[in-house]
């Protein structure tokens, strides 16, 4: 499983985080709202802005407690990840963009990372929110 891909360039293991949270296993329906938002909307943003850093994707109920997510994350079900450009110039751009994309779900901006979420199974809100997290 260390090794399963999402997408051309997204891994589960990063999604998952598995080296820190080895227990952070999804279901495969997680797995499959993961594959979807990476080859949807991560893969075209890459395309735009260069290599992104997953810093948190996927989280079982425990790690969404550890972490403070709230009890209704969309994180627990695969479908958001908080990313960031790996080029820090590039975070403008990467907002700009995924603020543009119609399966945006909800765009949560932080200071050089955002949360995204999509919906495999509802109509995108498009709840942008710029500046969410100080
Ligand atoms: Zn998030």
């Amino acid at each position: 499983m260390e090794h399963t891909q999402l997408s051309n360039h997204f891994s589960l293991a990063e999604f998952c985080q598995l080296s820190k949270y080895p227990d952070n296993i999804p279901t495969m329906q997680a797995v499959a709202n993961m594959a979807y938002g990476c080859h949807l909307l991560l893969e075209p943003a890459r395309r735009e802005v260069g290599p992104i850093i997953v810093n948190s994707g996927f989280r079982n109920s425990r790690v969404n407690a550890l972490v403070g997510g709230v009890a209704n994350s969309q994180h627990l079900l695969g479908q958001a990840a908080d990313i960031r450009p790996k080029d820090p110039k590039q975070f403008q751009r990467l907002v700009e963009f995924l603020n543009a994309h119609a399966l945006t779900d909800q765009l949560l901006t932080g200071p050089g990372w955002l949360h995204i979420s999509w919906n495999p199974f509802a109509s995108p809100r498009h709840f942008v929110r710029v500046g969410y997290y100080k």
